[in-house]
């Protein structure tokens, strides 16, 4: 784990919130369940817990933080998921219809 004694107390969204502020490279939540060691029923509702976490940073930084997402790619045509509004995995590409999706990935950054 990489956490100390101290933050080992922390909630899972506030753990969430110290990985995405502290990696150096875009996490995905595949990546982020692993660090968090978390079974594969909890990693689930990681995409949620980003959605919160994506509003609350915004509101406790008053707009000087965010989370920014590396949109998804379709590994079959490189198709980029820009206009994603929310953080999830796509499961289809909408041009070649490929389910070979690049899972998008996450940080915490200045705006
Ligand atoms: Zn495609």
């Amino acid at each position: 784990m990489p956490f100390n004694e101290k933050q080992s107390f922390l909630t899972l969204r506030e753990k969430l919130e110290v990985l995405l502020r502290s990696s150096d490279h875009p996490l995905t939540v595949e990546e982020l369940s692993q660090l968090l060691a978390l079974p594969p029923s909890e990693s689930k509702l990681l995409y949620e817990h980003l959605r919160h976490l994506a509003k609350s940073i915004w509101q406790k930084s008053k707009g000087r933080e965010a989370l920014v997402m590396v949109p998804p790619t379709c590994r079959s045509c490189g198709y980029i998921f820009k206009e994603l509004d929310k953080p999830r995995r796509p499961s289809k590409c909408p041009k070649c219809r490929s389910q070979r999706i690049t899972p998008p990935a996450f940080k915490i950054a200045r705006t």
